[in-house]
């Protein structure tokens, strides 16, 4: 399949990767809307949340462990962060591979929906 981020995650493509263990992989956004702009994805290819069969999807856990551990290792922990999933066309998704935008560095402003 010709996904950019399914070769992002089997490193078939360069990136900042900050993170990776067996089922995740993290690397920074080509453009980043916060001091720290981190996208985390499953390796397996999802093309949103809604395409997860429901006994797969224990993936979002482990997409959540994976932000906390970023988290700390990036040392924003701490004083917080935002995380966003934007899912199919009326969610804003351009991306088709689910992933969470993980947003950190500053106190974000309260979230804007338009
Ligand atoms: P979304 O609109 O939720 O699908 O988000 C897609 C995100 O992917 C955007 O924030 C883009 O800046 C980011 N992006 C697209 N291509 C790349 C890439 N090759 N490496 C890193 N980030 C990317
Ligand atoms: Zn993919």
């Amino acid at each position: 399949m010709d996904c950019i981020f399914c070769k992002i995650a089997s490193g078939e493509i360069p990136s900042s990767m900050v993170y990776e263990d067996e089922k995740v992989a993290a690397f920074r956004d080509l453009s980043p809307v916060a001091p720290q702009h981190i996208l985390v994805v499953p390796k397996k290819h999802y093309d949103s949340l809604e395409d997860i069969p429901m006994d797969e999807m224990d993936i979002i856990s482990d997409i959540h462990r994976a932000i906390r551990k970023i988290a700390e290792q990036e040392g924003f922990n701490e004083d917080g962060y935002r995380i966003i999933n934007n899912c199919g066309k009326n969610g804003g998704q351009e991306v088709p591979h689910i992933h969470y935008h993980l947003l950190a560095g500053k106190k974000l402003t309260k979230l804007v929906v338009d």
